[in-house]
């Protein structure tokens, strides 16, 4: 429709994803649209003792989004027993059936794939890619989770039986599960997390990162016209503190699923450790600090096109995203000199525009966190490069891409999460100590690793300790069932989000021994 105005910076042709609808006019018919969103706890949403929130842009704070209704004790209350009631039915629903629903969601999810991105980039400031990324992402786990479910669920394992005994293994919903999902992918994780517990069978109180409810809502909707039991699916949005604290300590409920930071899931965890009631599972994706190898082997151009994808795309508020880029020095000049200018051809805005690479920041506290990080890097260290902020983005979150050079990860405290890449200079004589310090940080999400020795690719691969390794390549954008994603340590419980094993944890196992 648009022809070549609709390619991106990159020079891709976002037509693609549409030859025969009008998907770009459709987009733009959502450009003024004012989302209204609330608890919907049984089918139905619930005012509250408080007003509602008004919902800005993050890209300009004074353009309204919409409003949302936070979810007030008496929600929480319906919502908690109403998704306990329902727990024995939805669990005894044959889980063909289930997947059915789930099925019916990525249809629904695609028929409305243009609100949903204008949602997404409206709301959370994602980019177009980004808000197609969710929506791809989101169909994926649906389609991805009735599968696995259905292969893991349908009949019972029967075990060997010397004794002329029948013995099965059976494997079952846990009860009421808790989802509280990040505001970074507010869509795909969020639908992620949820269709895996209702997969399972278990029933669910989905609360959202307080910054996308309104996304969030969206999708509980669809998930309801899906025929999702609306009893077995409660939303309450709100905030940590409030809604997050009263559900996850909770005695009614079987299991919490939590993507977020390292802190808050500790806090989960001793929650849930002190709360009456059952020893339940954690199953909690979080940070990382993920580093990038980049030898003397490997080809600079590929290397820097890697770097500043990995490092700025979504304004690197991606727990993939690379932070600490370890450089061997006999490139280093060349790589830093491209990959200054490949950071000057990133457009920086609003992000309803398919120009735009880097959108904003979430909200005021981020930007403001990585900005004093960058003024107080930038003293320790040595600034490599920060882009210049374009006129039109003063009533926006926005943080300037910067790298800057640093002579150890551990000048580094903690994930700073947003377009700040760090450089690191190494003598292939001191390759040890890199992996050394890599792991120390505790943290183990993505590694990078550029190189054309195999060998010593791979050697790097087997003994830096994370989750998702990726070989002469960006180290974001895993794909659902291809690379399933999850770290270790700091980083998380696992099982894996998008893989084989993540459904055995919110599963129960039950043998039947019969000696009729
Ligand atoms: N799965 C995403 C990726 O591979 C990151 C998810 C997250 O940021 O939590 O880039």
């Amino acid at each position: 429709i648009f022809g070549d105005e609709r390619k991106n910076s990159k020079g891709m042709n976002l037509n693609i994803i549409s030859e025969s609808t009008d998907f770009f006019s459709k987009l733009d018919s959502f450009a003024g649209t004012q989302w209204q969103g609330g608890p919907l706890v049984n089918g139905e949403t619930l005012s509250s003792s408080g007003a509602p929130e008004q919902v800005f842009s993050p890209f300009d704070t004074t353009k309204l989004v919409g409003n949302i209704t936070h979810a007030d004790e008496q929600a929480i209350e319906l919502a908690l027993s109403s998704a306990k009631a329902a727990f024995p039915s939805w669990n005894h629903t044959p889980v063909e059936q289930r997947a059915v629903a789930l099925n019916k969601l990525a249809d629904l999810l695609e028929d409305n794939r243009e609100e949903l991105i204008a949602l997404c980039t409206r709301e959370a400031g994602k980019s177009i890619q980004d808000g197609i990324d969710e929506v791809r992402e989101a169909v994926d786990f649906c389609r991805y989770y009735a599968v696995q479910a259905t292969k893991m669920m349908a009949t019972p394992e029967v075990m060997p039986g010397p004794t002329g005994e029948l013995n099965e293994l059976f494997v079952q919903g846990r009860g009421v599960f808790v989802c509280i999902s990040p505001w970074n992918f507010p869509l795909a994780i969020f639908l992620g997390q949820v269709t895996a517990a209702l997969a399972a069978g278990n029933t669910v109180v989905a609360k959202p990162a307080e910054q996308t409810c309104l996304v969030g809502y969206r999708a509980v909707q669809l998930a309801h016209q899906a025929g999702i039991p609306v009893e077995a699916l409660q939303y309450l949005p709100g905030t940590g503190a409030t809604v997050g604290a009263k559900i996850t300590s909770d005695e009614r409920i079987a299991g919490v699923c939590f993507t977020g930071s390292t802190g808050t899931a500790k806090v989960i965890n001793r929650t849930l450790a002190e709360r009456d009631g059952a020893i339940i599972p954690l199953i909690a994706e979080t940070g990382g600090q993920n580093a990038m190898v980049v030898d003397s082997t490997s080809q600079p151009e590929q290397v820097v096109l890697d770097i500043v994808d990995s490092s700025f795309t979504s304004a690197g508020q991606r727990c993939s995203a690379l932070r600490v880029l370890y450089i061997q020095e006999d490139i280093a000049e060349r790589v830093l000199d491209v990959m200054k200018g490949a950071m000057e051809q990133l457009t920086i805005g609003n992000p309803q525009s398919v120009k735009t690479d880097v959108g904003p920041v979430i909200d005021a506290t981020a930007a403001a966190n990585l900005n004093a990080h960058i003024d107080h890097i930038s003293q320790v260290g040595k600034l490599i490069n920060k882009l210049e902020l374009p006129e039109g983005t003063e009533n926006g979150h926005f943080v300037a891409p910067t790298a800057v050079e640093i002579d150890s990860i551990k000048v580094l405290e903690k994930e700073h999460f947003g377009p700040i890449l760090h450089v690191i200079r190494y003598k292939a004589s001191e390759l040890d100590k890199v992996i050394d310090d890599i792991n120390s940080t505790g943290f183990g999400l993505t590694l990078g690793i550029h190189s054309r020795n195999e060998g010593h690719a791979l050697d790097i691969a087997r003994r830096v300790d994370v989750g998702n390794v990726y070989i002469n390549r960006n180290q974001i954008g895993a794909v659902v069932g291809v690379q399933p994603f999850g770290g270790q340590g700091l980083s998380g419980t696992g099982p894996k989000a998008g893989g084989p094993h993540y459904l055995t944890r919110f599963v129960t196992e039950k043998t039947r021994t019969n000696n009729i």
